[in-house]
């Protein structure tokens, strides 16, 4: 036996490639891979109804699909979700799921139920590279994007896990990209999560139910606009570069001059594109003074806007407190009166953690960040 045939012999029989997973295809992934294995691209809209509507993840079960066809299935492909490694319910209906990735990393996705909807927040990184300084997630420091499987598992599963409670108003009827990570830095695997909560043959999110919240990455709102059709929310947070510089790093590469013509392009390019979400995190003594208001006012002039005003939620160590209830009231009033639709967003499952900027996860940092804010760096009192 020559040496080449003794390696081929000792060699373990691996299949060519790697299984794919089907629950991170959009449409026209899906009819790729069926064109791939020599089938018809109906097929496609055949396995997204299986899984993402009837939850099934088993092939053997899609008995709309020949024997011979499954076994193939079960060869090139598989079905993989995260694990459920916690599963929070607060006392206000609020629903937190920390999940497990395969490398051991953790992420959250939260439900956030109301009268007229139930909105489910997805995280789309493992930890976030921006380092805005009042933002939980951004201390924990950045690892990896996360797949279009991952972040659509996280749908998968709360939309599954929603319907065994078997109660009225669990329904997942908007999706918004604002749990960990900048959505805008995993843009590729964002926009295909994205084409998939949209698709009739998987969640049939319309495109007003679906937000993709960014810090302000100027180039890739450009881009987002040019490829899919959906809510644009912008976290804004201040009315100058020099306090945005502070509490929004990448402000130093985009600054607000060039993120408010990103926002006038982003809605120049569809009409139906009505308006653009933008979040203000409410920090006292910082920016929840009457003029920060009026600047707000200024600086959004003739960009149709929805204000949301999030009071911040506090965490440990992080130098910032709340705003007044009077401050809000005063600064959201500033802002009605100017015209400007404007809604406080309230705090919600604040007993489990899941309230904007308190999600964390458990991931292993590899920015190294974590250890600059062992110490602290804001004079904090507490
Ligand atoms: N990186 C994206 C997606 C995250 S969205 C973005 O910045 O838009 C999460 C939202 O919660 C953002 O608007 C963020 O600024 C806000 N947020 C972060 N920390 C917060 C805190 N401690 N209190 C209130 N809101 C917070």
């Amino acid at each position: 036996m020559t040496e080449v045939q003794q390696q081929i012999e000792i060699q373990p029989l691996k299949p060519a490639v790697q299984p794919v997973n089907l629950l991170g295809l959009d449409r026209a992934a899906m009819e790729d891979f069926f064109t791939g294995i020599g089938e018809k691209k109906f097929r496609a809209t055949q396995l997204m109804k299986w899984i993402h509507q009837q939850g099934v993840v088993d092939f053997q079960q899609m008995n709309n699909l020949s024997k011979d066809l499954r076994t193939q299935l079960a060869e090139h492909a598989c079905i993989k979700n995260l694990e459920v490694a916690k599963d929070q319910l607060s006392i206000d209906g609020t629903r937190k799921w920390l999940l497990r990735l395969p490398d051991g990393n953790h992420i959250e996705a939260v439900f956030i139920p109301e009268d007229d909807r139930g909105t489910l927040c997805v995280s789309s990184q493992v930890g976030c590279a921006l380092d805005c300084s009042f933002c939980s997630t951004g201390r924990q420091g950045f690892n990896r994007n996360l797949s279009t499987a991952e972040i659509i598992s996280q749908v998968w599963l709360a939309a599954h896990l929603l319907e065994e409670e078997k109660k009225p108003g669990r329904k997942i009827t908007n999706v918004v990209m604002m749990g960990m990570g900048e959505p805008l830095l995993n843009f590729d695997n964002t926009v295909q999560a994205v084409r998939i909560m949209m698709d009739d043959f998987a969640y049939g999110l319309s495109k007003r139910r679906v937000t993709v919240s960014t810090a302000g990455v100027v180039p890739a709102m450009d881009r987002l606009g040019d490829v899919i059709d959906m809510r644009l929310a912008v976290s804004l947070h201040a009315t100058n570069d020099a306090l945005r510089n502070e509490l929004v790093p990448v402000n130093k590469k985009y600054p607000l001059k060039e993120l408010m013509a990103a926002c006038r392009r982003f809605i120049n390019k569809q009409n139906t594109r009505s308006r653009i979400t933008f979040e203000y995190v409410m920090l006292e003594g910082v920016n929840d003074r009457p003029e920060h208001a009026r600047e707000l006012i200024k600086l959004l002039k003739g960009i149709p806007t929805l204000m949301n005003l999030i009071p911040f939620n506090p965490f440990e160590g992080s130098g910032y407190r709340a705003p007044s209830r009077n401050a809000v009231s005063r600064f959201s009033d500033i802002l009605h009166k100017a015209g400007m639709t404007t809604v406080v967003r309230k705090t919600r499952g604040d007993d489990i953690d899941a309230a904007c900027g308190q999600l964390a996860g458990k991931i292993e940092d590899k920015s190294r960040r974590h250890r600059r804010f062992a110490e602290p760096r804001f004079g904090m009192e507490q």
